[in-house]
């Protein structure tokens, strides 16, 4: 059985699915022959799946038996509902990807399949993680995640391999927006820096337009035909065309007999709308990304003189005043070789011939960045008092990947033997208004004073984005780890296997109407046999005991010196303790020693200043 890793990308608005022929990345085609399909899902009135154009079509007709643009949602908790049932926004992905992989399955023949599938470089963790659940979800095994605008830089690269230049992808597509920049070199590729919106798309541009016909509807007629689910979506369809067609002319005209009914009667809307008017209403947007281009050579070091290439990539790049605003920047035209549509596909075959070998002997080499950056909570000195919840950075944002950084941290209380290690991304100095990726303890430290056991914590960040954090103790070499991704993969592998239950369930009842079917293999199911096999090695319940015991008596002690308020507080924290220790369960009892542990080191920091 042979094996084939594929390229897909994963958009918006479209998807597309390509790999590695003769050395040249081509797209796969779907039966209809179409090279790139709308990522747009239907559930008609037979329980039959339907993907891309079909689907499209229907939209106007039966708003509530399509969902489009679910890649905005990606990542979120959000359910979208197609044909009265709800669906995670992983599992709609997963019907497009399980479209793209029917193309590849009839390309290759049965066999297992590779696939690297692309996201937005702006994507958060939690997004990319959805992504990956989506591929695996649908059939694939998921090789990699990689970001849009390396992988345009990839299909840009591959004819380019001994040039030296920098190059700026600018990536506007239907719902993401991206800027990367690129050191290539002798067939290295480099992103220096990456920034952008992962809101903010295409989408955003047809929503101003819907909402600036709305008011011209509701001056005509009085009422807003955005109430009616129809008439919006008959809006939506109406202000896509309109802003593509001002990418090619001056004018568009709107002619719509019937937008809904007013007093049983049909009420229109006829009128002319400027690519000047156009501009004004989104024009706030795009000053936006040219801000994220600032940003991105500035985090990169360079100037404007010192970018060669623009490259557009992502359909909103044909808007003329993308390319205006670009050219007044940079002075120079982008270049737009590489289809718009298909560059980020073709990458990422390219990415797929890297990691299937086909390539090896091609020179070509990619290094990606981390997008945010990624820390740890601690306390200290902030605006000249003692705090706790600060953001401790490890490995700031646009760091070369992979990457592994040791920082040395100390006790923060007197006979502390365990410290919690909270595990975050983003750029505030605060931790609660970055993002949370998981937390863990690290127990058995030597009784000390405050500030006198180092421990060492290190993040080591891989190319799939993954991240392993290990905590040590210094002085006894005792040491504990998490993987942020199996952590979580582990926390939602129960919410993977029911979505993959109700997937096959959906596909078997689509199966009853046809004829074509699409095997589901049962041995795709990975997240549900992964999960059978984790071990959780993190603290035993007598060390949790222990320590338990050990902060009994120092709350005990600190009841003494407390006020009356404090002591309230204690006295509810020992009997947590003791109904903890009392039931004997491991959960209860980490609660507690988290709980008690920020109680003690708030108590501390109180009274060290
Ligand atoms: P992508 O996510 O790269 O497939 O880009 C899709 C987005 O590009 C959608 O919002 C489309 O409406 C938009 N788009 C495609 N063609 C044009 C065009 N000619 N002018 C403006 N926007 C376009």
């Amino acid at each position: 059985m042979s094996r084939h890793v594929v390229g897909i990308d994963l958009g918006t608005t479209n998807s597309a699915v390509a790999y590695m022929k003769n050395g040249k990345p081509m797209l796969i085609p779907s039966p209809r022959g179409q090279r790139i399909i709308p990522s747009v899902v239907m559930l008609d009135m037979n329980g039959q799946l339907l993907v891309g154009d079909v689907a499209r079509s229907a939209q106007v007709a039966m708003p509530d038996r399509v969902i489009a643009a679910v890649k905005r949602q990606m990542g979120s908790h959000a359910t979208v509902s197609m044909g009265g049932q709800e669906f995670s926004p992983t599992e709609v992905s997963a019907m497009i990807l399980r479209e793209l992989k029917g193309y590849v399955d009839r390309e290759f023949g049965d066999g297992e399949k590779e696939a690297v599938i692309t996201v937005p470089a702006y994507f958060t963790d939690e997004q990319r993680r959805a992504t990956k659940q989506a591929g695996e979800l649908a059939g694939f095994v998921v090789e990699r995640i990689v970001n849009e605008p390396t992988a345009a830089a990839l299909a840009f690269g591959l004819d380019r391999l001994e040039e030296e230049q920098h190059v700026l992808v600018y990536d506007l597509g239907g719902g993401t927006f991206d800027v990367s920049i690129v050191e290539m070199m002798n067939g290295i590729l480099e992103v220096k820096a990456s920034a952008g919106n992962n809101m903010l798309g295409g989408e955003d541009f047809d929503w101003l337009l819907v909402d600036w016909l709305a008011t011209k509807f509701r001056k005509l007629h009085g009422l807003d035909p955005r109430r009616d689910i129809r008439a919006k979506s008959l809006l939506k369809e109406q202000a896509e065309r309109i802003k593509c067609e001002l990418s090619y002319a001056e004018t568009a005209a709107v002619h719509l007999p019937v937008v809904t009914m007013k007093d049983n009667k049909p009420a229109g809307l006829s009128l002319d709308i400027s690519r000047q008017e156009f501009t004004v209403l989104i024009d706030p947007l795009l000053l936006s990304t040219m801000d994220c281009v600032r940003r991105a050579l500035q985090d990169a070091g360079l100037t404007t003189g010192d970018i060669q290439e623009v490259l557009l990539v992502g359909g909103s790049t044909r808007i003329p005043r993308v390319r205006e605003l670009l050219v007044g920047m940079f002075g120079k035209e982008p270049h737009s070789e590489v289809d718009a549509d298909e560059a980020v596909a073709l990458g990422a075959a390219v990415q797929a011939g890297l990691k299937s070998g086909v390539l090896a002997d091609s020179g070509l080499i990619v290094t990606d960045i981390a997008p945010f950056s990624l820390g740890i909570a601690v306390a200290g000195q902030r605006h000249g008092m003692k705090r706790t919840g600060i953001f401790h950075v490890i490995i700031p944002r646009n760091t070369v990947i992979p990457v592994t950084r040791t920082d040395r941290f100390y006790t923060a209380l007197p006979g502390q033997r365990a410290a919690k290690v909270e595990i975050y991304q983003g750029e505030h100095e605060w931790v609660k208004n970055n993002y949370r990726l998981g937390e863990f303890l690290l127990t058995g430290i030597p009784v000390n004073w405050s500030g006198h056991e180092e421990i060492d914590v290190t993040y080591r960040y891989d190319l799939n984005g993954i991240l392993e954090v290990t905590a040590k103790c210094v002085k006894n070499k005792k040491e504990q780890s998490l993987t942020v991704q199996d952590a979580l993969e582990r926390q939602s592998a129960e919410a993977l296997a029911r979505s993959s239950d109700k997937l096959r369930q959906l596909y078997e009842q689509a199966i009853q109407h046809e004829e074509d079917d699409i095997p589901w293999d049962e041995d795709e199911d990975i997240f549900a046999a992964e999960d059978e096999e984790e071990t959780d090695e993190r603290i035993t319940p007598e060390e949790l005991r222990r320590q338990l015991r050990l902060f009994d008596a120092k709350l005990e002690k600190l009841a003494l010196m407390s006020d009356k308020e404090e002591r309230k507080t204690i006295g509810q924290l020992r009997r947590k303790l003791k109904d903890a220790l009392d039931a004997g369960d491991g959960d209860r009892m980490a609660q507690c020693l988290e709980m008690i542990t920020d109680f003690l080191i708030e108590a501390q920091l109180r009274e060290d200043t």
